[in-house]
């Protein structure tokens, strides 16, 4: 479990995200007294944590049906009855008690925190993002599950190139010092790859040694923020031409559309 926001910013709010499994994060916004979580796959290590710091437990927000995402639900429900299980209206999440699409507003008053919806199809079918401008809009952070992740992004198990392109847009398009809450530690595989796309991106160079340093004690590379994900992010720089060249010279072919370079760049990282 982790700690590396400047808390200034969040104005009494903690954001905090705890480790599950092998390289899951399961991110916990709270206030010392109420606390919202997203995405438990697993049960254990929220438990521990909303107990040891007294915490009561007011909300689940869960962005898509995967296991590794929806597992620790149950046993949570068991011991915080009250706790609002909040998921995507076009998939199945086991206990779900509102279903969101693209535009809903939900607002929760015990933390002052007020969340935006996403519709961001590719992962999977129905995956949504929580986007919060923060508390007194000082902070915008962003759980985006597994659309995007630190210079990477999800695999395509049910969408389509253009459907995930589309999504990362909406992603883009929001303030570039939104902190991106994403559900794995890829980052470090990630970056690897990049460097083999864009070698002379600097930005992505300096992230590199950044990110081994943290690595290499144990921390976490998260969250990201938006402005170096557009800077650094492949999948974000599909109109770049450093990308696209070499895109093309991976897939050997022309990648005429947008879409195209994206669907070359998600199968050179499959098969990296
Ligand atoms: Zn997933
Ligand atoms: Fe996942």
């Amino acid at each position: 479990m982790i700690n590396v926001l400047e808390q200034s910013a969040l104005k009494g709010l903690e954001l905090r995200a705890v480790c599950a499994f092998k390289d899951n994060y399961i991110w916990i916004a709270h206030n010392d007294t109420h606390a919202l979580i997203v995405d438990p796959g697993q049960a254990d290590p929220v438990l521990h944590y909303l107990q040891k710091h007294a915490l009561e437990l007011h909300a689940i927000l869960i962005t898509h049906h995967h296991a590794d995402h929806v597992g620790g639900i149950e046993a949570i429900k068991q011991v915080y009855p009250n706790a609002t299980v909040y998921g995507p209206a076009r998939e199945n999440i086991p206990h779900c008690d509102h279903t969101l699409e693209d535009g809903d507003d939900i607002e929760f008053p015990v933390l002052q925190l007020q969340f935006q919806v996403l519709d961001v199809p590719g992962h999977t079918a129905g995956h949504i993002a929580f986007f919060s401008t923060g508390p007194d809009g000082a902070q915008p952070f962003l759980f985006c599950g597994d659309t995007l992740f630190s210079i990477g992004c999800g695999r395509l198990f049910e969408g389509t190139p253009e459907q995930m392109l589309a999504s990362l847009d909406k992603i883009a398009a929001l303030p570039a010092d939104t902190l991106i809450c994403c559900a794995h530690e890829y980052t470090l595989s990630n970056i690897l790859w990049a460097l083999e796309v864009e070698p002379t991106n600097t930005q992505l160079q300096q992230y590199h040694q950044q990110v081994v340093a943290q690595r290499a004690q144990d921390q976490p590379t998260l969250p990201s923020r938006l402005g170096l994900e557009l800077d650094a992010n492949p999948f974000l720089r599909t109109r770049e031409p450093n990308i696209i060249a070499a895109a093309r010279q991976y897939a050997d072919a022309d990648l005429t559309q947008d879409s195209d370079v994206f669907a070359a760049l998600r199968q050179w990282k499959n098969n990296h």
